[in-house]
């Protein structure tokens, strides 16, 4: 039988701020020794009072913008009350009736695995139900018959995304997730790192008869670690689900596990009753209230994000979808290309030198990042440089084989593609007398091809120019040497 697979998503992000939501312990817990950063206020101790983190609440605003949610500017904390030796004090200080940001939604692509755009890729919209802010717990560690619990975690401010049940495959919740990763790094909110759980997932998912309305037995797939581990979690269960469910079987409101190694999953526990977690307004902190300037002033701090960015250069530069997406992934990518083409400052070819600019960034100058390490933050060649090149490539000073070496060159030292040029000599060489010597002498060393060729194996006009260009180290402009080239050898027919 065919299945609808019926997907909602619950994200916490953890908040990049220095401090903790409710102390003033610093809030970078991943990689620090256990403990370190514990005061008595996330320790969960009697009489300790709690402090709003204003910068988590900014936070929290601007993600609510950059997915279209109207914004609650009068709220209040909540208790959540429930023991777990991760929880010192027993319960979690949370928004429930109001929470920061509610009903918005989020656009994004559905692409190939690839990333690349093709007949099957579609826009897609997700419906945001809430996004509260509250704090993290802290952190068990299992080893034998031992527990270990590191409160360095402890009131880290966390915001959990809710979605409302729009997500129809596995491949729609990685690009939903990876779409909401670009952005919290695009805001600077969060670095998204999933395997250091920055960000970590839970999707609940049913499946019902194609056509039905009934939904499902829901089961929760918890700690989801990375991208890829969703999709294979969510395909997994899928498969799991219609074979059982097409032998008669009935599905289990179950809570499962991933296990990343198998790639199944497994079962934690069977879901018990919802919990009373007995919410009530938190005592010790005010109301939370922002001001219309205060909103505004956020709303002003939010960045054109990637989606509207893609669309932008796709019109203004005549980029493919394709290159759009590879320059706007990462903000610091995109600010970096926006430099690099005003630079080029050229409106009459601004396509034409846009999308050779382009092209530089995603091929050979990340294949050197990637090769050396280094983020675009950190390379030596400034935009304007590479512009510089683009020109000189532009104008056939060089070619664009000679363009890669410089790139190099420039990559390595920091130098102008000018000055590289001109001390080594790499101006391209286009004087016809030059060239056409160059050709003769290659005609004259190699006349067994030239009889072939004459014979009919054409193929050996590519080997005969190729000589040429290496004769030249890689000098000569080539289609002068191809045109050259033929001639010189219709001329023996
Ligand atoms: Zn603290």
């Amino acid at each position: 039988m065919e299945y609808d697979v019926i997907i909602g998503m619950e994200t916490h992000v953890e908040l990049d701020t220095h401090s903790k939501m409710f102390c003033t312990c610093s809030a970078q817990w991943f990689g620090a020794e256990p403990n370190v950063h514990v005061c008595p206020t996330c320790a969960g101790m009697p009489g300790a009072l709690p402090v709003i983190n204003r910068r988590a609440v900014e936070f929290s605003m601007m993600l609510g913008v950059a997915l279209n949610c109207s914004i609650n500017q009068h709220t209040f904390w909540e208790r959540k009350s429930y023991w777990y030796p991760d929880l010192p004090k027993g319960y979690q200080i949370t928004q429930y009736q109001y929470p920061m940001c509610y009903d918005g939604y989020l656009e994004f692509d559905v692409r190939d695995l690839s990333g690349g755009w093709n007949e099957q890729s579609y826009r897609k919209r997700v419906r945001i139900r809430r996004a509260h802010l509250e704090e993290d717990t802290g952190k068990l560690t299992h080893a034998g018959r031992s527990s270990y619990v590191d409160y360095n975690r402890s009131g880290v401010p966390l915001l959990e995304i809710v979605t409302e049940p729009d997500i129809f495959n596995a491949h729609e919740a990685y690009a939903y997730l990876s779409a909401l990763q670009d952005i919290v790094r695009y805001l600077g909110i969060s670095t998204g790192d999933m395997e250091k759980g920055a960000m970590r997932c839970e999707p609940n998912m049913s499946l019902r008869p194609k056509g039905t309305d009934a939904f499902g037995t829901k089961v929760e797939i918890k700690n989801l670690n990375s991208l890829s581990a969703v999709r294979g979690a969510i395909a997994y269960e899928i498969k799991r689900q219609s074979a059982a469910l097409d032998k008669g079987e009935k599905i289990r409101q179950v809570t499962l596990g991933w296990d990343d190694v198998r790639g199944v999953t497994v079962m934690q526990r069977e879901k018990e009753d919802a919990h009373d977690y007995r919410y009530f307004p938190e005592p010790d902190l005010p109301p939370l209230d922002v001001s219309d300037d205060w909103l505004a002033l956020v709303r002003a701090s939010v960045p054109e994000l990637p989606i509207a960015k893609q669309a932008r250069y796709q019109n203004e530069f005549g980029l493919s979808a394709y290159d759009a997406v590879q320059l706007t992934t990462n903000r610091d990518v995109a600010k970096w290309f926006e430099t690099g083409i005003k630079a080029l400052n050229d409106e009459k070819a601004v396509h034409a030198l846009a999308k050779r600019f382009a092209n530089f960034v995603i091929g050979d100058l990340t294949r050197l990042m990637n090769a050396s390490g280094l983020q675009i933050e950190q390379i030596k060649i400034t935009p304007a440089q590479l512009a510089g090149l683009v020109k000189l490539v532009e104008v056939q000073t060089i070619n664009s084989s000679t363009a890669k070496l410089v790139l190099e060159e420039m990559f390595g030292s920091g130098a102008d593609a000018n000055a590289i040029v001109q001390a080594k000599g790499l101006a391209q060489v286009s004087d016809s007398s030059v060239l056409e010597k160059a050709v003769e002498d290659v005609l004259a060393a190699n006349p067994k091809e030239v009889d072939n060729y004459l014979k009919g194996n054409e193929k050996l006009l590519q080997f005969l120019v190729g000589q040429t260009m290496k004769a030249s180290k890689g000098k000569a402009n080539p289609q002068m040497i191809q045109g050259l080239m033929k001639a010189a050898l219709e001329k023996r027919r």
